[in-house]
């Protein structure tokens, strides 16, 4: 996966920061330069990276110390929030006429760079949004390019429009807007030809497409196994032709990634979408704030302290832990801690932020499942009387039969919940020992 190696070595640097109680300027110091030197072998652009690196500085040294964060955690943080600045912030959409308008989407980059699949997968995500596209080949010089374009259309359920390799791409993409008019489709891209290299006829081909269709978005498509190249292509293509977006490929790859990093500072424009994989549905749209928190490996660790701060009633927390020590906790605390879960944003949120709980571990896990299943014992509890929540020993088969009536589940789930239940008390029975209180083994945790 792209950035394991950048991860794995910013994750050191922040090790070793966090293990020290107070910083001076030249751990700073220091540690800036280890990020430097990995976002470097990562491949980001040298100018980029000694503009991130002297705003880190900058806002590291004198910065007063957030409340419940260590010195540590808060140059992750500001890394974190550099790194979303450097790569745009915001996501940006591809920007759609009004209305029923028609839009014409040119797409543009290398031979190779994934130009034909990206336009087939955007199809794909407009089609969802209830536009009708037309995928237009324009690519008469790649062999294969027209073709291929077709059988993905057709996988995609899109309409493509093509009249063979002998004509010129321009005549294409007029008579490709006579076509869209009378069929109606409001949006109509065009799939235009690569070249292995920038070259002058490539360059000029677009541009007369320009002249001659109104293109309302240019998007061109980069390799991001290509390193800063793909940066100095796009650098090229915006000087020579315009774009309004570019679209990373092959992010899953073994690639080092700083392209992805790099791209908006040096050309100014937004990376609008990533390719993560060779069939028509792994396009995902461009989170700058998701990447950055991937990119440092932690989840959204610094989210989730924010989270916690925000959300998170304090004295309740500290009666729970109390009750939770002395093993005395019944189904109303249980149904308080559900809802501070859910404040957080549900069980599948909260995971996601955990440090080290990235896709590949989650991949096993069936959030949607655990919601399903938290919401079902919820209202197994709000089916049972104070009373009962209290003191759930008084429940009898003819309570537990009311119970599931009440909540709409079968007698067997009241049942496993209450045995749930049980069982997690009994281990809370075992945590004072546990932590060394009496009679438990001192020093264990
Ligand atoms: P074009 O010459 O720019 O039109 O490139 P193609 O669309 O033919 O893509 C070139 C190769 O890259 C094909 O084998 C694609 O399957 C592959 N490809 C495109 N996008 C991605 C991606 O995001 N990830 C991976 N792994 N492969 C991709």
């Amino acid at each position: 996966m792209a950035f394991d190696s950048l991860t794995e070595k910013l994750q050191n640097v922040f090790k070793n920061l966090r293990s020290k109680g107070r910083l001076t300027e030249e751990d700073v110091k220091l540690a800036l330069r280890e990020v430097k030197m990995a976002l470097l072998e990562a491949d980001v652009n040298f100018k980029v990276v000694k503009g991130f690196v002297k705003d880190v500085q900058e806002r590291a040294v004198g910065q007063d110390v957030m409340n419940g964060l260590n010195p540590g955690q808060m140059v992750i943080k500001i890394v974190n929030e550099e790194l979303i600045r450097l790569m745009g912030s915001e996501t940006t959409e591809i920007q759609l006429q009004p209305g029923q308008a028609t839009t014409v989407i040119m797409m543009a980059g290398l031979q190779g760079a994934g130009k034909t699949t990206t336009t087939a997968k955007i199809a794909g995500k407009l089609k969802l949004k209830g536009k009708k596209p037309l995928l237009v080949a324009c690519d008469v010089y790649r062999p294969a390019a027209i073709k291929q374009l077709q059988v993905n259309g057709e996988k995609q359920g899109v309409e493509v429009f093509s009249m063979g390799e002998n004509h010129k791409p321009v005549n294409i993409a007029k008579a490709a807007m006579e076509h869209a008019a009378k069929n109606g489709n409001n949006v109509v891209i065009l799939d235009t030809a690569g070249r292995l290299h920038i070259d002058e006829e490539m360059m000029e081909e677009l541009q007369e497409i320009k002249e001659h269709v109104e293109v309302h978005q240019t998007i061109l498509v980069v390799d991001a196994m290509t390193g800063q190249d793909a940066v100095n292509v796009a650098n090229d293509f915006n000087q020579k032709i315009g774009i309004d977006g570019v679209i990373v490929t092959k992010l899953d790859g073994d690639t080092r990634g700083g392209a992805a990093l790099s791209i908006r500072a040096v050309t100014g424009k937004p990376i609008l979408y990533v390719g993560m994989g060779e069939k028509l549905s792994d396009l995902e749209q461009f989170y700058p704030d998701r990447m950055a928190s991937r990119i440092l490996g932690m989840g959204d660790v610094l989210s989730l302290i924010e989270k916690v701060g925000e959300d998170i009633d304090e004295d309740k927390a500290r009666e729970m832990g109390k009750k939770i020590k002395k093993a005395q906790f019944d189904f109303e605390d249980y149904l308080e801690s559900m809802n501070q879960m859910k404040k957080m944003g549900g069980l599948s949120s909260i995971l996601s932020m955990m440090p080290g709980m990235n896709m590949a571990q989650m991949k096993g896990f069936d959030s949607e499942e655990g919601e399903k299943k938290m919401a079902q014992m919820e209202a197994i509890i709000y089916s049972m009387t104070v009373k009962e929540r209290r003191n759930p020993e008084i429940l009898n088969p003819s309570r537990k039969h009311r119970i599931a009536k009440g909540a709409g589940v079968d007698i067997s789930e009241v049942n496993r919940m209450i045995k749930q239940f049980e069982q997690s008390k009994k281990m809370m029975k075992q945590l004072p020992n546990l932590m060394g209180g009496k009679g438990g083994k001192k020093g264990r945790f």
